[in-house]
């Protein structure tokens, strides 16, 4: 084993986090090793958000013609998934390739290492013969991979997860899906969309279960009108697979067979793989918690799905703000540290994505003095769920609310009754769905299902962030006749 090298900052995996930081503080000047295995970028653009969200668009158009017969005359589908395939492939992914996102930051003057990166003690990273000690630090954003349950016959089985599913090229006849949460829903939808006779075995008693139960209703009912089969409440107990197809047997003796079999029950970090014991870190938890400017030990700070605190790209690239001006805060106060006045590039950002963490940067990032770094908040984290209709929410459910002894109100509206989406018609369904703290006077959740449900949430998500007063809420301004419109009324409702 070589000397170890003397850098700045370590960046043990480059995923939308990661690459975030390692960029970001490459650009500001320090001496940044990146570390990646596999793709520069991580699962968003790869086999996630990206991919997925071509899917869903193609799909969408798809039933959005449909729709026609009832709105504008006549339409006749064929859908073909080979030009969704060949976007995903060309467009999105170069055909797996990451070179461009490597050149990128290699072109932000960071040194980039294809390799597993593990800690080997305090600021030391090794990476095959390679060791790199970090003056400064080291920022873990090694993500998550799917977790895969421990079914009977499972693990034998030619079972695909999300990266077989965005990777395919000829959709099945059939398809099984274990899990009915976002990730599962939306493919499940997409797949049907398509033609592919979708079935959906979900363990818990309604899927979507961590959103409002309105939200999983609406979500369930569309998905049926799409020809998906939902089965709630059971536990798959074996699974096998006869060279053909799979077959899930559930307790009670529910069996369901399709061509393949789709895994989506959730993910997990892999923190046993990472060294963290010779830091003193406890390798066994579910997830690396870190404090709120990211910190998971003394000179290690971790990012993204990691951290356990919402499993979405924008966290991660939250969260990447928050390290990156607190390492280069950090920098500062480190005695002998190169004066890290020549950063202020870090509070903008370069252009695309990053400039929208730049922009939560100025409300105190790396140009804030020495002790007002930004500190994560997570009040008013959103989600979407981007099925059709979608399903926007923040902050907290009712139920959620409920059981911290919160003195709640509710404030309901459905959309089909509202003017736009009577207007709308075919695909109208929906609803908002308000909760206040009635001692405070403001609202500290929300759930937006509709059309266009993730965009009417952002109104709804400023009111959480801001702690907008109800009061004031009541009386604003609501365009006529737009979906947000419903907002008015279900803050009429609330009660
Ligand atoms: C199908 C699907 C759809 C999704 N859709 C959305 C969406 O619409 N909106 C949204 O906000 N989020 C979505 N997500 C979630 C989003 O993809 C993740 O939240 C995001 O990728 C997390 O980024 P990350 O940097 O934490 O980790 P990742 O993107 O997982 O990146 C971690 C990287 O670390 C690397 N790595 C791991 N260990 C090591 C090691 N020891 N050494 C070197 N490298 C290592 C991995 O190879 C990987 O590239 C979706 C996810 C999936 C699966």
């Amino acid at each position: 084993m070589a000397e170890p090298e003397l850098v700045d900052v370590v960046v043990v995996g480059l995923g939308v986090g990661g690459e975030e930081v390692a960029g970001r503080l490459a650009e500001a000047g320090l001496t940044v090793v990146g570390i990646e295995r596999d793709l520069v970028g991580g699962e968003c653009p790869y086999w996630g958000c990206v991919p997925s969200k071509m899917m869903i668009r193609a799909a969408n158009a798809l039933a959005e013609a449909r729709r026609v017969n009832e709105l504008a005359g006549a339409a006749q589908v064929q859908p073909d998934w080979a030009p969704v395939a060949k976007r995903i492939r060309e467009e999105a992914t170069d055909t797996w390739d990451d070179k461009v996102a490597v050149d990128r930051f290699v072109g932000k003057g960071g040194r980039f290492v294809r390799g597993s990166g593990r800690l080997d003690g305090p600021g030391r990273v090794r990476v095959g013969d390679q060791m790199f000690q970090a003056r400064y630090g080291v920022v873990l954003g090694t993500g998550t991979r799917p977790s895969i349950p421990p079914i009977d016959g499972l693990a034998d089985t030619p079972y695909w997860t999300n990266h077989q599913a965005i990777e395919v090229e000829a959709l099945p006849e059939s398809l099984l899906m274990l899990g009915g949460g976002a990730i599962g829903l939306e493919l499940a939808q997409v797949f049907a969309r398509f033609g592919v006779q979708v079935t959906v075995v979900e363990a818990a008693d309604r899927v979507l279960a961590v959103e409002e139960p309105e939200a999983s209703e609406v979500a369930a009912a569309a998905l049926r009108a799409d020809g998906v089969t939902i089965a709630t409440g059971v536990r798959a107990e074996r699974v096998s697979h006869d060279g053909q197809s799979f077959t899930v047997h559930g307790a009670g003796g529910a069996e369901f067979t399709a061509e393949r079999l789709l895994v989506v029950t959730g993910r997990r970090a892999h923190l046993e793989e990472l060294g963290l014991e010779t830091v003193d870190v406890d390798a066994s938890q579910r997830y690396l918690p870190v404090d709120e400017r990211m910190h998971a030990a003394d000179g290690i700070w971790a990012v993204g799905d990691l951290t356990g605190e919402g499993a979405f790209t924008h966290i991660a690239m939250y969260q990447a703000g928050i390290v990156v001006a607190d390492v280069l805060d950090h920098m500062r106060r480190t005695k002998g540290g190169p004066d890290p006045s020549g950063t202020a590039s870090v509070a903008g950002g370069p252009a695309g994505v990053a400039s929208a963490v730049g922009g939560a940067m100025s409300a105190g990032g790396a140009t804030a003095a020495p002790g007002s770094i930004p500190r994560a908040d997570y009040r008013a984290l959103p989600r979407v769920t981007f099925t059709d209709p979608e399903v926007g929410a923040v902050g907290l459910t009712e139920k959620q609310a409920r059981e911290r002894g919160i003195n709640v109100q509710v404030g309901y509206a459905d959309l089909t009754s509202s003017t736009r989406g009577w207007i709308h018609k075919a695909g109208n369904e929906g609803f908002i769905k308000l909760i206040a703290d009635a001692d405070q006077g403001v609202l500290i959740g929300a759930t937006s299902v509709g059309p266009a449900g993730g965009e009417v949430l952002s109104g709804l998500v400023v009111a959480v962030h801001a702690a907008v007063p109800v009061s004031q809420l009541r009386h604003m301004i609501y365009a006529y006749p737009t979906f947000h419109r419903a907002i008015e009324d279900a803050l009429r409702q609330l009660k």
